[in-house]
C-alpha cells in the first residue's frame, strides 16, 4: 500500500473543515444495465465522520493523485468496485478555495463488483436517481445533489 499523504483536515473559508490535505474525492457511479438507471449509495459505518449517513465511496487525494484515481482507489477498497468496469463520464468540483471535492461521474453496466468491502462500509444500495433524496444524505452530498442530479442527468442524454 501506498503511503497516505492526503490524511488530516483542512480549515476552509466557507467556516467547516474538511477532510483531506489534497482535496477529497469520490466516485458517483451510475448503473445502466437495469431497467431504470441507479446510484450506487454507500451507507457510512457510525464511527466515521458523518457516520450512519449515506454517501459516495471517496476519500483524501494522495499528494501525487489525480480526482479519477483517488475516486477509484476509495471506491475499490471501501466498495469493491473494479475500475475496468466503470467508464468516466464527467466531473463535477466543488470547489472551496482552500479545500475542493471532485465527484466522479462514471457509468457501469454491471454491478462492478460492488459489495461492502472494507469497515468503513455498514450497506451499499442502488438506489434510483429520483429517490436519492429521500435518504439521509451525508451533508456534502445533500448540499451538492441538485446540481449533481443535473449533471448524472446530462451524462445519461449525450
Ligand atoms: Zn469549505
Amino acid at each position: 500500500m501506498a503511503f497516505r499523504d492526503g490524511d488530516g483536515w483542512v480549515m476552509c473559508s466557507c467556516g467547516h473543515r474538511h477532510w483531506g490535505l489534497h482535496g477529497a474525492a469520490g466516485l458517483l457511479l451510475v448503473r445502466r444495465d437495469l431497467d431504470e438507471p441507479r446510484v450506487l449509495l454507500q451507507l457510512r459505518a457510525a464511527w466515521t465522520h458523518g457516520g450512519g449517513t449515506w454517501a459516495l465511496p471517496g476519500g483524501a487525494l494522495d499528494s501525487h493523485e489525480d480526482s479519477v484515481s483517488a475516486a477509484a482507489r476509495e471506491a475499490e477498497e471501501e466498495a469493491g468496485i473494479s475500475a475496468s468496469h466503470i467508464t468516466v463520464k464527467d466531473i463535477f468540483s466543488d470547489d472551496h478555495g482552500p479545500w475542493r471535492y471532485d465527484t466522479v461521474i462514471a457509468h457501469t453496466t454491471s454491478d462492478a463488483g460492488a459489495h461492502a468491502a472494507n469497515a468503513e462500509s455498514e450497506d451499499l444500495r442502488w438506489v434510483l436517481i429520483e429517490e436519492i433524496s429521500q435518504f439521509q444524505l451525508h451533508k456534502g452530498l445533500e448540499a451538492a445533489w441538485p446540481e449533481l442530479r443535473l449533471r448524472v442527468l446530462a451524462t445519461l442524454t449525450a
